[in-house]
């Protein structure tokens, strides 16, 4: 850190004239980062942007983190103002990945280089990388976790289920769901699973369907009180529920609670994903069953080596070339593996590598 430290303070005596300036603070740096995150309601993209600010800042570089409130316009004018502002590099976690390709248009004019973080962005050839989990992965093991516990694979049931899907305009959503469904949509065709609400995709296509807007806990929750009020009212239960993420499985507990069931008595299986902090309260009280953990710093680590190269006129490490096509070329990616942690897992996973406090999630 130190000899960076050094580096940037030489290029500074140097060349005053090469650093840029503006609303990313590259008066002095090694170079400029535009950060633009979608949310701060979820804890995950809160760590996301602080966290690779920090590593770039402690690297000796410049950065502007933004975040959009989940609204698209915002989000575009945010990544405007930093193309102003004269960044190297901008690094997108996007809300609509349908809607930047006139803005990132701009970006290319200016040179800039720019990675879609997390989210593909679709549509448009001016996205040069994509860092991110292996988001089939991530439904994949959510599927199997359902499959497992239920004991499909032998051929229990029927189970009632209820699935849900991740925002329309989010890109990552298909990938989480077709990795669960793939594995499910076997036994809902053999009758192993049944939903009652009829909210059953007939193929991965179909999705969207059952996608929640904008991933928020309280559509989640309002979607199954309409469910459970409709189609449960003959003392029907439901065994298990299909949640692609933690925010929605907040919405779904919440709707559980009110509905009456109880936690190691009638609660059904409840699958999530990112280790948020209230969802693991609710993993240790027995209101969720599992979650798939991405640590984001892993995510950071690779956006920050990727800017790094970037930086140095190298070519950063990628690890897929085939999957992310975004409809104007491959994007090449780098796909890191998520991993699930359940109530066992909570102190070896998630607490011994600090990635939560004990006392965040009342341990
Ligand atoms: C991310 C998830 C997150 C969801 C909602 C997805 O694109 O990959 O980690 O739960 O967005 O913010």
């Amino acid at each position: 850190k130190k000899i960076i430290a050094a580096a940037a303070a030489t290029v500074m005596t140097l060349g005053l004239a090469a650093c840029s300036s503006g609303a990313a603070g590259g008066g002095d740096s090694l170079g400029s980062v535009g950060i633009s995150m979608p949310t701060r309601s979820l804890e995950r993209w809160i760590n996301d942007g602080e966290g690779l600010k920090a590593q770039l800042e402690d690297a000796g570089y410049s950065a502007d983190l933004q975040y959009a409130d989940d609204k698209a316009d915002t989000q575009i004018s945010q990544i405007q103002n930093q193309i102003a502002s004269g960044v190297d590099v901008i690094v997108i976690a996007a809300i609509d990945g349908e809607l930047l390709a006139p803005v990132l248009a701009d970006a290319k004019a200016q040179d800039i280089t720019v990675i879609a973080y997390d989210r593909l962005i679709n549509g448009t050839p001016d996205v040069d990388y994509y860092a991110t989990f292996d988001n089939y992965k991530v439904g994949q093991l959510q599927g199997e976790f359902i499959e497992e516990q239920l004991g499909l694979a032998d051929g229990a049931g029927p189970f009632n289920l209820e699935p849900f899907a991740g925002s329309p305009d989010d890109n990552n959503a298909k990938f989480f769901f077709s990795g669960a469904w793939d594995v499910l949509l076997p036994y809902v065709e053999n009758g192993q699973l049944v939903v009652p609400s009829g909210k059953a995709p007939a193929s991965n296509d179909d999705w969207a369907s059952i996608g929640i807007l904008g991933w928020k806990s309280d559509s989640a929750q309002s979607e199954l009180d309409n469910r459970l009020g409709s189609f449960y009212t003959g003392g029907e239960k439901i065994d298990v529920v299909l949640s692609p993420n933690d925010s929605l499985a907040q919405g779904i507990a919440a709707s559980l609670r009110s509905a009456g069931y109880t936690a190691g008595t009638d609660w059904p299986l409840l699958t999530g994903q990112d280790a948020d902090k209230a969802s693991v309260v609710n993993i240790l009280a027995g209101e969720q069953s599992m979650t798939v953990w991405k640590d984001t710093r892993e995510l950071g680590n690779v956006v920050f080596g990727f800017i790094e190269a970037i930086m140095n006129g190298e070519e950063p490490e990628i690890n897929d070339t085939e999957t992310y096509d975004n409809g104007e070329k491959v994007v090449p990616a780098f796909l890191i593996a998520p991993e699930v942690v359940v109530k066992d897992d909570v102190q070896s996973k998630l607490i011994d590598s600090e990635f939560l406090k004990a006392s965040d999630v009342g341990l």
